[in-house]
C-alpha cells in the first residue's frame, strides 16, 4: 500500500511516521509513504499558498491550483488517481470500520488543510471523501492525517509482529477490549484475576470475551446496539448493570 500525503509541513509528518512501528514498516518497505510540500506546487515566487476569501471575513483560504497540481502530479507518477481524502473537521467521523476499508486499497491521498480550510472548488473536482477525526476543530490537517496513517499502516499485514493481535482489539469486533495485566501479579496489594494465572486457554477465552462485553458496557454503552451479542450475554449485562452481581 502507498500513501501519500500532501502537507504545508512534511518533515512533521515525516518525524512522526519515521519512528517506532510505522517507520520500521517503512523501512521493510511493507509500506510506502511520501509526503509532499504542497509549497513546492505554488507558481508566485514567494510560494504562497493561501488568499483572502471572497465574501470578506477574517483568515485565509488555501488556495486551490497548488492543490490541484500536486495531486495531478501525484496520479501522473502512480500512473492513476489514489483514493483522494481532505482531513476536515466537516467530515464524517473516521471509524475502525472506515480504517479497514482504507486499509483494503492499493492507494491513498491525504489533504491537510491550514487557515481557514481549502477552497470548495478543488474539494468538488478531485476530493472523494471528507474525514474528521473527532467534533473539534484543530489548527491544520497533519495530526488527523498522522491518525489516519497509523491506524491504516497497522492493519497492513507486515506492519505488526502479529497481524492477528489487532483482532482482539477494542473497536475491531464492536466492542471494546478486555482489561490486560502484566507482572508483577500482585502489585502494591491488588492481585489479577485468578483465571488469568490458571493457564486454562478455554476459561481465559470466555474471561475475556465476558470482560469485554462488560467493559463495553460500563464505558461506551452505545455500542451495544449494534454489537453481536449472544442471550446469555445481553442477560450478563442487565445483571451486572442491576447491580444483582
Ligand atoms: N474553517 C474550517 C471549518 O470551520 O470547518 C476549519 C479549518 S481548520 C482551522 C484547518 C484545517 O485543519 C482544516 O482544513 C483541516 O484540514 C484540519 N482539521 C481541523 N480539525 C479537524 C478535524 N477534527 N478532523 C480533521 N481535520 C481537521
Amino acid at each position: 500500500m502507498r500513501i501519500d500525503i500532501i502537507t504545508l509541513f512534511p518533515e512533521m509528518c515525516d518525524t512522526v511516521l519515521n519512528e517506532s512501528v510505522i517507520g520500521r514498516a517503512r523501512k521493510k518497505g511493507v509500506m510506502e509513504i511520501v509526503c509532499h510540500q504542497l509549497r513546492d506546487y505554488a507558481f508566485d515566487k514567494h510560494k504562497r499558498v493561501d488568499d483572502s476569501t471572497y465574501g470578506g471575513g477574517m483568515g485565509m483560504l488555501m488556495m486551490a491550483e497548488p492543490i490541484a497540481l500536486c495531486f495531478e502530479d501525484i496520479c501522473a507518477r502512480l500512473g492513476k488517481k489514489p483514493y483522494f481524502i481532505y482531513l476536515s473537521p466537516k467530515g464524517k467521523t473516521l471509524s475502525q470500520d472506515k480504517v479497514r476499508e482504507l486499509a483494503g486499497m492499493e492507494n491513498i491521498c491525504l489533504l491537510c488543510g491550514h487557515y481557514e480550510g481549502v477552497d470548495q472548488r478543488v474539494i468538488d473536482l478531485y476530493v472523494d471523501e471528507e474525514i474528521s477525526i473527532g467534533d473539534y476543530v484543530l489548527t491544520g490537517g497533519e495530526l488527523p492525517a498522522l491518525v489516519l496513517t497509523d491506524s491504516v499502516c497497522r492493519m497492513i499485514p507486515g506492519v505488526l509482529s502479529d497481524d492477528l493481535c489487532f483482532e482482539e482489539e477494542s473497536h475491531y469486533n464492536g466492542l471494546l477490549e478486555y482489561p490486560q495485566y502484566t507482572k508483577p501479579s500482585v502489585w502494591r496489594g491488588i492481585g489479577i484475576p485468578d483465571v488469568l494465572l490458571s493457564g486454562h486457554h478455554a476459561n481465559i477465552e470466555k474471561w475475556r470475551r465476558e470482560s469485554s462485553v462488560l467493559e463495553t458496557a460500563r464505558l461506551r454503552p452505545d455500542m451495544l446496539e449494534s454489537a453481536q451479542l449472544t442471550e446469555k450475554e445481553r442477560q450478563l449485562i442487565s445483571k451486572k448493570t442491576d447491580g444483582n452481581d
